[in-house]
């Protein structure tokens, strides 16, 4: 476990100009005493990092890409900021595991943020964890690599944060809920942009419509995985690693509100849940202040405008990718990871109106059942199943496009 330092605690935030990433800094922004920024990083949004380095006076910047790295680098030059840019995935592992880093917000998309969040985990830190693409490729290597270095796992995505609000006192993530008098987890789930539509009508939905998400404003990615309830299926998988748990335990329930944010149900017939806004604050203050609490500038739930909270069943009919995440978590290995590329590649196609709405589950389905079996027990062996699986993918909607 990072020891706690005398002055602010310093934070990396991986994927800084991101949804996640401007969100955290917003929280930050209100606690200067507490927190200092110490590295800030991002694909190759140069003027936007820019700006967020001129707010907040980070040691180092990273661009993934080393052509925005060189442009950041005469940006930072012209203003006259002290700032150190470095680039690529060694740039991104280096301000994960810096000394003078005790948090390490890990908010970058997709398979990318696996890396740079592995090394977060092996310098012991406190791991922010909204990248659940890491966990749902790698599970075991994640995990073992937190309990392996004493870092401490803490969970943003909002539905997972709000089930370690709802576990018994002193539980930690990764460890076992036997004997903790659980009975299961119910996740929650918007249900999405489309939750209402019938098979015929999801045919031909935008990109754009996917990505108006009713309750929550997100990067495009995870809106296309919340309108397709892939989220639901990469959070169901991404739930199972943090909480020690199997597939079977995890009851997905459609709240269409996204005002309980997700449920413990316990033995004596207790069911605990976390409620609030929707607002990705809440979870990133809870996580970074842990176990106590701090103002998010998230307002206090108004019931009254609330006013309902509904529950349905999910219907995989309609929403495959939920089902598909389900089986790939449950045969294990490479499956999950397989499933996690299939799915990015699927998504890229769709944003570029390459490929249909109802195409998604298509690729998904079929890149699985052409590799079945792969092993998942290395960071290599992962790898590789994600590049065959990617590889797949294109070739399955190469196929379709044409
Ligand atoms: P986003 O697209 O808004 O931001 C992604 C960030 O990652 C950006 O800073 C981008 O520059 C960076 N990035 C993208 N590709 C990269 C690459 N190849 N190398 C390095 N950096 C790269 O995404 P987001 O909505 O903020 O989501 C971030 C993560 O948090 C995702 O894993 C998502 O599933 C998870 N999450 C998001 C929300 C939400 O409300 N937005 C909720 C729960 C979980
Ligand atoms: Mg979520």
């Amino acid at each position: 476990m990072a020891i706690i330092p005398a002055g602010p605690i310093g934070v990396t935030v991986l994927g800084a100009t991101g949804s996640i990433g401007v969100s955290t800094l917003d929280v930050i922004a209100r606690h200067p005493q507490r927190y200092r920024v110490v590295a800030l990083t991002a694909n190759n949004q140069v003027e936007r990092l820019f700006e967020q380095c001129r707010a907040f006076s980070p040691e180092y910047v990273v661009l993934a890409e080393a052509d925005a790295a060189q442009q950041m680098q005469q940006r930072l030059a012209d203003a006259g900021l002290q700032t150190t840019v470095l680039s690529g995935v060694e740039g991104l592992e280096t301000v994960a595991a810096l000394e003078q880093v005790q948090q390490v917000m890990a908010a970058i998309v997709g398979a990318a943020g696996l890396a740079p969040s592995l090394a977060a985990a092996r310098a012991g830190k406190r791991i922010l964890l909204a990248n659940k693409e890491a966990l749902v490729m790698s599970g075991q290597i994640f995990m073992d690599a937190v309990r392996e270095n004493d870092a401490e796992l803490l969970p943003i995505d909002s539905e997972h944060n709000a089930i370690f609000q709802s576990m018994p006192a002193g539980y930690a993530c990764g460890q076992s809920l036997k004997g903790r008098g659980v009975r299961k987890i119910l996740l929650t789930a918007s249900g999405g942009p489309f939750r209402t539509l019938d098979k015929a009508q999801l045919e031909s939905v935008t990109p754009a419509q996917a990505c108006a998400h009713p309750n929550w404003d997100m990067g495009r990615k995870i809106s296309v995985d919340s309108a397709t309830m892939m989220n639901k299926g990469l959070e169901v998988i991404e739930a199972c690693w943090l909480f020690n748990t199997t597939p079977a335990q995890i009851e997905v329930v459609i709240h269409p509100q996204s005002v309980v944010h997700s449920m413990v149900a316990y033995a004596d017939g207790s069911v605990l849940a976390q409620m609030g806004n929707p607002d990705m604050r809440t979870p990133i203050a809870h996580a970074m202040a842990w176990p106590q609490r701090m103002d998010s500038g998230v307002e206090t739930l108004d019931l009254f405008a609330v006013g309902q909270l509904n529950f349905e069943r999910p219907d995989t009919q309609r929403f495959p990718c939920l089902r598909l995440a389900y089986e790939a978590c449950a045969e294990g290995g490479a499956a999950p990871a397989i499933l996690n590329a299939a799915n990015e590649v699927a998504v890229e196609y769709f944003l570029d109106e390459k490929i249909r709405f109802t195409q998604i589950a298509q690729i998904i389905a079929e890149t699985l059942q052409r590799l079945p079996q792969q092993p998942g027990d290395t960071l290599d062996s992962v790898l590789a199943a994600d590049h065959v699986a990617r590889e797949t993918a294109r070739d399955l909607a190469a196929e379709l496009m044409t």
